[in-house]
């Protein structure tokens, strides 16, 4: 059964879609089964796995709203070996329209446990806000990455961030746990980098996730070229440092387990 992981953070920029792309390219990578849940309009997760999102038949919005069978919406041609329910601007109305439905927190969550079973990872991309839509990831999910920049600041919107994840859970899902967090644009030159990097060790301990994603250009240049990094240019730090990741969180989980 697979492990439903959201990838939030409420502030914009930080890397949330490029880290769900990568991610979930580089798991695919090592044979795992993977499913990605693009939850934001605007839609740039589908973009990035080489889906055309004004061109789906289907999208998350058919999930949330209409019931349909997650096998029909879910495409399984993406660029990233992966398979992928798309986002687009349909999703704005989902949400309207899930506010007035009853267990509106909970519509993600019904939806995927009809595929649970098939995948062993599913990410979901989540929208930079907290609106109902993440609710319905954080309701959904066992965990939560949370990509951040190492800039001022960050520690206080983590912290923030941190208490109204926990918050959400009290009310939509007591056992949702943090996953990690992710560094990500990481420049180690800079001083101011460096300094909130060790605070937040300090702060969130063993939660920070060794792995550090750098400052890449290729990472920004490969979804216009609509695929994950690896298969843009596999030799670059991106890629690299993608595969990394997935690496660790295996061997975590391995460790998990055999404790
Ligand atoms: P979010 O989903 O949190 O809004 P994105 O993943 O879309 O953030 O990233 C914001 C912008 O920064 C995008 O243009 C993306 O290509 C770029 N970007 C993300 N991560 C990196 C990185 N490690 N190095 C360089 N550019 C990056
Ligand atoms: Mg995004």
């Amino acid at each position: 059964m697979a492990k439903i992981i959201a990838i939030a953070n409420q502030k914009g920029g930080v890397g949330k879609t490029t880290s769900a792309v990568n991610l979930a390219a580089s798991m695919a990578a090592t044979k795992r089964k993977i499913l990605l849940v693009d939850l934001d309009p605007q839609g740039n997760a589908t973009m990035g796995s080489g889906v055309d999102k004004y061109d789906v038949e289907y999208s998350a919005y058919d999930l949330l709203v209409d019931d349909l069978p997650p096998e029909k919406i879910i495409i399984t041609e993406t660029s990233g070996g992966f398979d992928l329910i798309a986002g687009n601007g349909d999703v704005t109305a989902a949400e309207v329209k899930m506010m007035e439905m009853y267990g509106r927190e909970l519509r993600l969550k019904n939806a995927l446990a009809k595929v649970k079973d098939n995948y062993d990872y599913i990410f979901i991309d989540c929208p930079p806000s907290l609106n109902m839509l993440t609710v319905n990831a954080m309701a959904a999910s066992d965990s939560v990455i949370v990509p951040m920049q190492c800039e001022y600041y960050a520690l206080e919107g983590l912290t923030a961030l941190m208490d109204t994840i926990s918050q959400l859970a009290s009310v939509v899902n007591p056992d949702l746990k943090i996953e990690g967090i992710l560094r990500t644009m990481y420049d180690p030159r800079n001083r101011l980098a460096n300094d909130v990097s060790e605070q937040l060790k300090h702060h969130f301990g063993d939660k920070v996730y060794r792995t550090v994603i750098p400052r890449n250009v290729r990472l920004a240049e490969a979804p216009s070229f609509g695929a994950p990094v690896m298969y843009y240019d596999k030799s670059s730090s991106g890629a690299k440092a993608y595969l990394a990741l997935a690496g660790e969180m295996l061997r975590r989980s391995n460790k998990i387990k055999a404790a």
